[in-house]
């Protein structure tokens, strides 16, 4: 069984030739690529605003109908124009639809200990939903990678024990800053996305294969608190899943990274998945 804790419905350019594609042609292209590469669930993450290459949570939610394929998060838009209604993304958990909150921190212009989400935390510790926090180098340079630091998210996991908070691409460049965090705070999880963007070079892959495993002898107790994740569409699902299996993990850990853990984090049932 194979979740993936990190995938995204957005147009993103590669060339200056492509033309936006319907959120539904990409819905269409997830799951024609989880049934390719065995991916049994992913959680969808709306993005921190809302344009004709980012769906809106509303149309997502709308668009995937509680497929039992999918979870959704949503992605906090807190510093541009159309913000996030909190009121009305209380219903969304409340009601079921919604099973985390993502947070942009770098890219929409606030660190991850910024006061004015002390509301965003209430929330999620309210309902036990999980935070999950995009953490360390950022897809575009007008963001500011400082405040996406892995090292910030022990301030809110300290202020916050009831709210699990998930560093998303273990705070790539700053493993062992992450690694400090997530051993010294229970209440903290990491998923391995988004790590290589495009081609997967060999060099480059021994190099973060070596990074994770010492993160992984740093923190002990292996698995624990780390998920799979791809960030695809930024990234290829067949290479990601060979990643997964290059890292070598067995047993119990390989269980936990794989799907236990996300499945306990995101509330997913796992009966109405195939079992493989
Ligand atoms: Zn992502």
């Amino acid at each position: 069984m194979l979740i993936d804790c990190h995938v995204h419905l957005n147009n993103y350019y590669t060339s200056g030739a492509e033309v936006p594609r319907p959120t539904e042609e990409n819905v269409q292209r997830l799951f024609q690529e989880m049934a390719r590469h065995g991916v049994d669930h992913a959680v969808v993450l709306t993005s921190y605003k809302v344009d004709v290459d980012r769906p809106s949570v509303e149309h997502v939610l709308e668009i995937l109908a509680e497929d039992p394929r999918t979870t959704v998060v949503e992605g906090l838009r807190w510093r541009g124009d159309s913000r996030t209604d909190l009121f009305h993304m209380e219903e969304r958990i409340r009601d079921g639809l919604v099973s985390g909150i993502k947070l942009y921190p770098g890219y929409d212009r606030y660190a991850i200990n910024d006061p004015s989400l002390e509301t965003v935390f209430r929330i999620a510790e309210k309902h036990d939903v999980p935070v999950m926090i995009h953490c360390g180098d950022t897809f575009a340079a007008d963001a500011k990678v400082r405040m996406a630091h892995p090292l910030l998210v022990d301030d809110v996991a300290v202020d916050y024990p009831g709210v699990r908070f998930v560093i998303c691409h273990l705070g790539n460049p700053w493993f062992q800053d992450t690694a400090e965090v997530l051993y010294k705070n229970e209440n903290v999880y990491g998923d391995i996305s988004g790590l290589i963007l495009g081609d997967f070079t060999y060099e480059f892959e021994r190099y973060l294969v070596t990074r994770v495993k010492d993160m992984m002898s740093y923190m002990g107790d292996p698995g624990r608190q780390i998920m799979y994740g791809s960030d695809w569409p930024l990234v290829e699902m067949g290479p990601y899943v060979k990643f997964l299996e290059t890292l070598a993990f067995d047993g119990e850990a390989l269980e936990n990274i794989a799907w236990r853990t996300a499945a306990t984090l995101f509330r997913i049932d796992v009966s109405a998945l195939k079992t493989k």
